[in-house]
């Protein structure tokens, strides 16, 4: 730890190894613990219950992670929070209000280099992992300029979350701290293109949140071509990390599985996507794509060819939900984080 590493990524021990270095009493670590992980106070300045001397003596030798750039809200509520970081690089979060959830979605990287071919977030590929004040800091950003906590966290955002996965792991200790925000690990959800060994390892944490696997194919062929930067030849197996993590955890698995016209809906993709995951614990979300400006070439399916391709995995057996999209109107849909941001600049 740096002596000037940003209050958000600490944990309480970190933080009171920093003040007694410091020659400050360890009692303090907690106030300013709870102020920054559970009020998302991250301006030293602002912690009213330190001492004058002590807050001065922070805010001089420690900067926040991030800095709120830009705060966009679209018609049906969701909204974008777009993040600087210290070497100029922006990331996105976004909040969605639905159902009576506030979801945010969080990044994990800035670019990605898993390439889904509808994705905007991996058209430049990978820039870099972000640190664990990067990812913490998003969230409790929006927590402050809300005036509340969100209801549920998803790391969607930007990024491949398994690729950056013990700063995501410290990320979500922080997040589920009962000193913090103390989030229940059922309401985050990894989602993950993956890596079946890195599934695996998320299980062994014991952290118990929630997965989603990106999958989009059912099979070996066709995930190579929708799904370029994931290494090849791992379809089943990752269906099956996913099998062995609900097993282990007693969680039920989502499936993701972004629907586009002639590319992965015909019938016999529904018939191999039921074979691989109809009773083991896995439930399918077909999303029908949100167009993207760098592919316009990909559609989604009409209206009928998406429910008959739901119907077909629910004869089968399979668990299995269609998904409405949100925030079109700022690109702000789950998942389609910050190119367009990035191109303008
Ligand atoms: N790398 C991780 C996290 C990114 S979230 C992962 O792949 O899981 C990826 C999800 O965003 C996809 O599974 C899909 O649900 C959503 N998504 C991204 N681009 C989309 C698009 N153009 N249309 C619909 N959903 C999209």
């Amino acid at each position: 730890m740096s002596s000037s590493a940003p209050l958000a990524g600490l944990t309480l021990d970190e933080l009171r190894d920093r003040l007694v270095a410091l020659g400050e009493p360890p009692y303090r670590a907690k106030q300013i613990f709870q102020a920054v992980q559970q009020r998302g106070v991250l301006d030293p300045r602002e912690m009213t219950t330190l001492p004058l001397e002590l807050r001065e003596r922070l805010a001089e030798e420690i900067s926040p992670a991030t800095e709120l750039v830009e705060v966009q809200t679209s018609e049906d509520g969701t909204t974008k929070f777009l993040f600087g970081l210290h070497d100029g690089k922006r990331i996105e979060s976004v909040l969605i209000p639905e159902d009576g959830r506030n979801t945010i979605c969080v990044s994990s990287q800035v670019g990605c280099p898993i390439r889904c071919v509808f994705c905007a977030s991996g058209v430049e590929g990978l820039i870099r992992n972000l640190d664990v004040a990067e990812i913490a800091e998003q969230v409790l950003r929006v927590r402050a300029h809300l005036g509340e906590r969100p209801s549920h966290i998803v790391m969607m955002g930007m990024g491949e979350p398994l690729l950056n996965i013990e700063n995501v792991i410290a990320a979500i200790r922080l997040w589920t701290d009962k000193d913090g925000l103390g989030f229940s690990p059922r309401r985050i959800t990894v989602s993950t293109a993956g890596t079946p060994s890195k599934v695996d390892r998320l299980a062994e944490s014991g952290l118990g949140v929630h997965i989603a696997i990106s999958l989009h194919a059912p099979d070996d062929e066709t995930r190579a071509r929708l799904v370029p930067g994931s290494p090849g030849g791992r379809t089943r197996a990752l269906v099956e990390a996913g099998a062995r993590y609900a097993r282990k955890t007693g969680r039920d698995v989502t499936v993701e599985y972004v629907l586009m016209a002639g590319e992965n809906d015909a019938p016999e993709h529904a018939d191999a996507l039921a074979a691989l995951t109809a009773g083991r614990h896995i439930h399918v979300n077909l999303i029908p794509l949100n167009p993207v400006s760098h592919r316009p070439d990909l559609k989604a399916p009409s209206g009928l060819a998406a429910t008959g391709f739901l119907r077909r995995l629910q004869q089968q057996g399979v668990s299995a939900t269609l998904r409405t999209q949100r925030g079109e109107d700022i690109a702000a849909a789950c998942g389609q984080l910050a190119l367009e941001r990035a191109l303008e600049d």
